[in-house]
Parts: structure tokens; C-alpha cells; sequence
């Protein structure tokens, strides 16, 4: 259980108003690269076998400058375990996953936030009572496991976004709250982006905008569009991936080679954003207003570190952020041999 004594670091809330958080995300991702988790299925049952290896990734993101620990429930919610007839597991699973998050939130000063997620069971006003319970009980493990506040994203209908706004400012913490917006900019029940967040902020969101699904070309547009409508804080957690105006999603992304032309999720390797375009995405936000700032499926602590140099950070990791002087064909030091330097253009 959470300890109260402990000291606690600025919320999120005084945070944002002194400057941009980063909130780094893509587990799922991360985990499915390595072997822990399944694509599909994408359920986070890595945080019951090895929790060292999800504080490990928790870890490497606050060392890459992320601001926030972010528990790794997406998707360990009742829905998705009753599919994999793993129901039983779903408390545990969501009180590990706390836990762990909230053990490296505290020893590295960062906030520790819960999350929720899309329930895939929303439909309209028939199911809202299903998906609030849904909620109720996430959001009630993540404030008993001490959470500072909550983020809820991925969310497609505006309407489950609300329901979810309305869970966590009931249980009295700071809603982050970011929808998905897919090959249309539109919500599943039809709203602008932009009139979606503006509901959201008049649920009680304290910040609102948008995470997954787009990269950063085709989510900054609708950035703006967010930015002019709400007076509340903005987010912006794109895919790390090169979507553009004609696939504008990494649902969309095609690639020729490939069996069925879809790269969705198990071939999105080389539409990887580098990270130059990460940090041109960062200083691009920044620009437009955004004050919460992630990455989302696929990212890795390269990018992080990225974004948090573009907005001028130095976070632990920037110790070792490339310096090519001392390569022995392409570096500049005094030290290098004249003959390797020569045969740089060789290489
Ligand atoms: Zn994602």
C-alpha cells in the first residue's frame, strides 16, 4: 500500500503551470519487440511475470526525461481479460502494474499517473453503464495504489471520453484525457476533434488533446485546432511513425512487400521516426501551445530523450547523446588517424 509520509514532489497541475510535462508511453510496443507481450491481444500480463523488466522500462523513460511514470494498464481491464478467459487475473494485474509504475515514481521524483483506457465495448448510451464500471474500478485501484492523477486516452467516441472524465474527477484527481483519431478526423460519434475536447474540458478535464494513432505530420494539424477551442492545458502523444495525408494513421500505413500491404502492428519498422523528427515535432507543439507532451505506441528512450532536449532539457541520458567528434572516420578530434578520416567518403 501507499505510503502517505512519503514526500511528495509538485502535482501535476503546478507542474504544467511552470512549464511542459513529458509523459512518456509505448509499452505495448516495447514489450511485444521483446517478447512479452502478445500482438492482438496486446494485455499486459508482463507486469505479474516480470515486474523487474517493466520498472527497467520505467526507468529508462525517466532517465530519457519523461516527468511521469505511467502504470501499465492499458488494456488490463475487464473486457480484454475476459476475451483471454483471464478475468481472475484483472485486480492483481492492475494492483502490480500500480505498484511497480508508483516504486519508480517515488524514488525518481516523478508523478505517478493511472490510466484507462478504451473499453472496445462502448457503443453509445446502452453501454455507458458497463464502461463506467469499468472505470470505476480501475480508477479505485489507482487511487488506493496512490496514483497523482489519472490519464484516460485512446479514446475513439467522445461520449466514452466524457464517461471517463466523469469517473476520475469523482474520485477527486487530475484527468488527463486524450482521444484516438483515426483515418478521418472526426470521433466515432462524430465530432471534431476540436468540439470533442471542448466537451471534455466542460466534464472537468484538466487537459485534454489527442495519443496513438497518428504520427506526429497528421496529429499536429489537429493540435491547433484543440489548442483554439479550449482554455484548459493541451496534449500531444503521437505514434512515432510517418503517417502522412494519404495514410494518416499506422492502421492506415501500407507497405507493398508485405502479404496483406498492412504494416499494422508487426511491420511498422521502417516507417520509424527518427529521432530529429521527434524533436522537430516537440519544438512544432511547443510552438502551437501544447503543454503535456508523450510519445505513444512504438516510441522508444531515444525519442524521449529527444523530446526533452527539444524543449530544452538535460535529462541523464543526455550523457550520452551522440557526439561524433571522436568517430574514427567521420569524427573532427586531433587524436583520429588522417588515412580513416580519408576514407570516410569510402564508407
Ligand atoms: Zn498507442
Amino acid at each position: 500500500m501507499f505510503n502517505p509520509a512519503s514526500p511528495q514532489p509538485d502535482g501535476l497541475l503546478q507542474r504544467l503551470e511552470h512549464g511542459p510535462v513529458i509523459c512518456a508511453e509505448g509499452y505495448l510496443f516495447e514489450f511485444e519487440r521483446r517478447g512479452y507481450v502478445q500482438a492482438g491481444a496486446f494485455v499486459p500480463e508482463v507486469v505479474l511475470e516480470h515486474p523487474d523488466l517493466v520498472a527497467g522500462l520505467h526507468q529508462d523513460f525517466v532517465r530519457a526525461g519523461s516527468d511521469v511514470v505511467q502504470a501499465f494498464t492499458y488494456y488490463a481491464h475487464r473486457e480484454k481479460l475476459r476475451l483471454l478467459g483471464k478475468e481472475h487475473l484483472l485486480e492483481q494485474m492492475n494492483r502490480n502494474a500500480l505498484a511497480i509504475a508508483r516504486d519508480v515514481a517515488r524514488k525518481t521524483h516523478t508523478l505517478l499517473a493511472g490510466d484507462i483506457c478504451n473499453t472496445n465495448v462502448f457503443t453509445g448510451p446502452e453501454s455507458v453503464d458497463t464502461v463506467r464500471a469499468m472505470f470505476e474500478e480501475q480508477v479505485a485501484w489507482a487511487v488506493q495504489e496512490g496514483a497523482d492523477f489519472i490519464v484516460g486516452e485512446t479514446f475513439a467516441f467522445a461520449a466514452e471520453a466524457i464517461v471517463a472524465t466523469e469517473v476520475i474527477r469523482a474520485a477527486g484527481l487530475p484527468a488527463v484525457i486524450t482521444l484516438a483519431v483515426h483515418r478521418h478526423p472526426v470521433t466515432r460519434d462524430g465530432y471534431t476533434p476540436a468540439e470533442a475536447c471542448k466537451a471534455l474540458e466542460q466534464a472537468g478535464a484538466d487537459v485534454v488533446g489527442l495519443n496513438c494513432i497518428r504520427g506526429p505530420k497528421t496529429m499536429l494539424p489537429l493540435i491547433g485546432e484543440i489548442r483554439r477551442s479550449v482554455d484548459c492545458h493541451v496534449a500531444a502523444l503521437p505514434v512515432p511513425y510517418r503517417t502522412h495525408d494519404h495514410e494518416p494513421s499506422f492502421q492506415s500505413l501500407t507497405d507493398p512487400t508485405l502479404p496483406d500491404g498492412r504494416a499494422f502492428p508487426t511491420a511498422l519498422d521502417p516507417f520509424t521516426c527518427n529521432r530529429y523528427e521527434i524533436a522537430d515535432f516537440t519544438r512544432d507543439a511547443l510552438q502551437l501551445g501544447v503543454r503535456y507532451f508523450g510519445l505513444c505506441c512504438g516510441a522508444g528512450p531515444h525519442h524521449i530523450r529527444a523530446m526533452a532536449e527539444a524543449l530544452d532539457r538535460i535529462p541523464e541520458a543526455s550523457r550520452f547523446s551522440p557526439d561524433m567528434s571522436k568517430h574514427a572516420y567521420f569524427g573532427t578530434d586531433a587524436l583520429l588517424k588522417d588515412e580513416n578520416r580519408a576514407y570516410a567518403r569510402e564508407l
